[in-house]
């Protein structure tokens, strides 16, 4: 969340924690960060936050999942624990924990076609990986072709966390893309 807030100051956007329903109002776009998705999950219903959201993003409100926050995105999850639920918005399945545990975490380049330049740095997690794209635009590969970023109109997702590698592009696209596109 930290490490969000601290690329959105780089590039000079406001912003603030969304915890309660009355935190989303008046905002332009919301970041899902990493985490632990069912806890997430958990917390999005005791803080009455879920439904609200979902009606925001289902009503056009740009969004940003990253690693959990994709999961969170994603119409379908791969090996979910019991009673876990998702926002939805993308119409994909992605498989939790698919590269394993914590000690198979790794950083590494992605191509990112959306963003102009060099490839793109990520740290991976605990990340889970896109399995079964339906109605979204893959927008992040790893070089073996794993399918890592997508999008669906103002929803997108990513397996990696940009944030933790000093990696600003993910986010100054997202803001000039997919926010800016959608401002009323
Ligand atoms: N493995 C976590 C989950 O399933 C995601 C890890 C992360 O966000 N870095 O929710």
């Amino acid at each position: 969340m930290r490490e969000h807030e601290l690329v959105l100051e780089e590039l000079g956007v406001s912003h603030r924690q969304v915890r309660t329903p009355s935190d989303l109002v008046g905002i332009d776009g919301i970041i899902i960060p990493g985490g632990e998705s069912s806890v997430i999950d958990k917390l999005s219903r005791i803080f009455e936050v879920r439904e609200p959201l979902i009606s925001a993003i289902a009503g056009g409100l740009p969004v940003l999942g990253t690693c959990a926050g994709l999961i969170l995105l994603s119409n379908s999850v791969i090996g979910a624990i019991e009673g876990q639920q998702t926002f939805g918005g993308l119409d994909v399945a992605v498989e939790r924990n698919a590269f394993g545990g914590q000690v198979e975490s790794f950083e590494t380049a992605i191509d990112m076609p959306v963003i102009g330049g060099a490839s793109v740095k990520a740290a991976f997690i605990r990340a889970p990986l896109i399995r079964d794209v339906r109605e979204c635009e893959v927008i992040a590969t790893l070089t073996n072709g794993d399918i890592v970023g997508v999008r669906s109109g103002n929803c997108v997702g990513i397996s990696f966390h940009p944030e933790l590698v000093g990696e600003s592009r993910v986010h100054a696209w997202w803001l000039d893309t997919v926010v800016a596109g959608a401002q009323r």
